[in-house]
């Protein structure tokens, strides 16, 4: 070679400790960017780099882009460089590859400046071959180790953060939001859901908390349009997709998921005492973007640390359906299905207070079932119930949804009436009297229908000074109704 310096092909050697992490990490195109002038220099580089087909290189010198340009420009893994003024230069930049010296000339300046810039090696000319592979290699391996390590320290930090997150004492739902919205955040997700799911409920399942709408909860998703959340239930395993169009998993629903634009999409079952509660979904919409091995793993430990965190959702809302359950049961009547006498006097009251302190109008009609006694006579007791019920269930749907209808016991039944003058109240009894009337029990024989009686009271009104007047009052015109004949509406009178 035609240069003021020799290079020299060494034999081969066996390979190196980490040859085959390298080979992993070659596996990826590496880039280099030399600064160089010196053309021997240069010719000797590219022949070196022409028999290495992992590395792509790329030589400036004096271009038209200044060094910070060219760098941020190629983003090479390794920077090899001969001028110890772009070395002194390389001090203002903060540059996160790893940069070679290559010493000619003063080789003590040129080792001095080399050291001062803090370079991670230099090769003194004349250098082998070897020598230079060596070192590409030795550097691009310790700075991948090193990336690894910061990525890991980064999952390690979300992976906390998310168990804290976890077992916070925050809503249970917003936690699940938070979590969907750091794993969004983290592996820049198009979509990532919460999804539980219930033994008693097995075609459907339940989004808890998804990232691209915070208000979004309960959203009940028939599982015959998410096969690949059936398959990740079914296996009790992540089911990853890289293409969903191609995805046998997906064929039912492609046509369905076409305008998504969705690409790939990973679903990890979430365990809870080792019973599957529910999955995290994430999908994709990279156009190029397939999931890795490591963000399979890094998904399945987030998902892990949300399981307590959907397990709490899932009981909230279990004890949510509970204790909504018992508070409709604790105000039903047991047979009739309409309100029971012990809500209707709670509400009484406070409605009786409102009338009284706003000098609003309220009114009470009460009605009893005639001759009911006959109805059990003829059909007996248990048709006696049925008929109760229909007539409870056909005045209330007949009632207005302010007015509160309630059993008062027997078949004896009241109406509340806020807002409501006394005139009102009679349109209103007249009304479902001829309802009643004209209607045909299912459970009674043809033709026989039944009439009720009414009796109505209404505030303000002389002799009403609380609430129980209202009632009483009412309940003697029922009983003036009764008296008169049956059939009959009476209006508590004045005198
Ligand atoms: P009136 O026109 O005077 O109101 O006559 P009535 O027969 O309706 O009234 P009475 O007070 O004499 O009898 C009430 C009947 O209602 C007798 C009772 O067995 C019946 N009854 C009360 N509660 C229930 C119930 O829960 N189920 C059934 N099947 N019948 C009931
Ligand atoms: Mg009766
Ligand atoms: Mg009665």
């Amino acid at each position: 070679m035609s240069c003021h310096c020799s290079f020299v092909t060494l034999p081969k050697k066996k390979g190196f400790g980490f040859f085959s992490f390298f080979c992993y990490i070659l596996s990826v195109e590496k880039t280099v960017l030399v600064y160089e002038k010196d053309e021997s220099v240069i010719r000797f580089l590219k022949s070196f780099f022409r028999r290495r087909r992992y590395y792509t290189v790329h030589f400036f010198g004096e271009g038209k882009r200044s060094l910070g340009e060219e760098i941020e420009q190629k983003k090479p893994s390794v920077f090899m460089v001969n001028s110890p003024d772009i070395l002194t230069q390389l001090q203002g930049l903060r540059i996160s590859c790893p940069v070679i010296a290559i010493i000619s000339g003063d080789q003590t300046k040129g080792i001095h400046a080399a050291i001062k810039s803090n370079v991670d090696c230099y090769l003194v000319m004349p250098f082998y071959e070897e020598e230079l592979d060596h070192k590409l290699k030795t550097l691009i391996y310790r700075s991948s180790v090193i990336e690894n390590l910061y990525r890991d320290k980064k999952d390690l930090e979300t992976l906390l953060e998310l168990t804290y997150l976890a077992s916070s004492t925050l809503n249970p739902k917003e936690v699940l939001y938070l979590v969907v919205k750091k794993i969004s955040e983290v592996l820049h997700a198009t979509r990532c859901s919460m999804i539980s799911v219930n033994l008693e409920e097995k075609r459907f399942a339940r989004v808890l908390a998804t990232f691209e709408d915070p208000t979004l909860t309960n959203l009940r998703l028939d599982l015959r349009k998410y096969p690949e959340i059936s398959a990740a239930l079914s296996s009790k395993k992540p089911v990853i997709i890289q293409d969903a169009q191609k995805n046998p998993i997906m064929k039912g629903v492609r046509e369905l998921i076409a305008p998504l634009g969705i690409k790939s999409i990973l679903v990890i079952p979430i365990f809870f005492r080792e019973e599957v509660i529910g999955t995290m979904v994430l999908r994709m919409s990279r156009v190029h973007h397939s999931f890795s091995k490591r963000e399979v793993d890094f998904c399945v430990a987030l998902a892990n640390a949300a399981s307590n965190a959907l397990y709490n959702a899932f009981l909230f809302q279990k004890l949510d359906r509970e204790r909504g359950n018992l508070e409709k049961l604790s105000v039903t009547d047991y047979l009739t299905g309409v309100y029971n006498i012990r809500y209707f006097y709670s509400r009484l009251e406070e409605e009786f207070n409102r009338a009284e302190r706003y000098h609003l109008p309220l009114s009470c009609v009460m009605m009893d079932i005639d001759y009911f006694k006959k109805v059990n006579d003829t059909y007996g007791h248990r048709v006696g119930d049925c008929v109760l019920r229909d007539f409870a269930q056909l005045v209330k749907r007949h009632t207005r949804k302010s007015d509160l209808f309630a059993r008062y016991g027997g078949e004896e039944f009241i109406l509340l009436l806020p807002q409501t003058p006394l005139d009102g109240a009679i349109v209103e009894a007249r009304r479902l009297r001829k309802m009643i009337t004209s209607t045909q029990f299912p459970h009674l024989g043809k033709g026989h229908t039944i009439t009720a009686s009414f009796g109505i009271s209404g505030f303000p009104d002389e002799k009403i000074k609380h609430f129980d007047d209202l009632i009483s009052l009412a309940d003697n015109a029922l009983y003036a109704a009764k008296r008169k004949g049956r059939d009959q509406i009476v209006v508590r009178s004045s005198a």
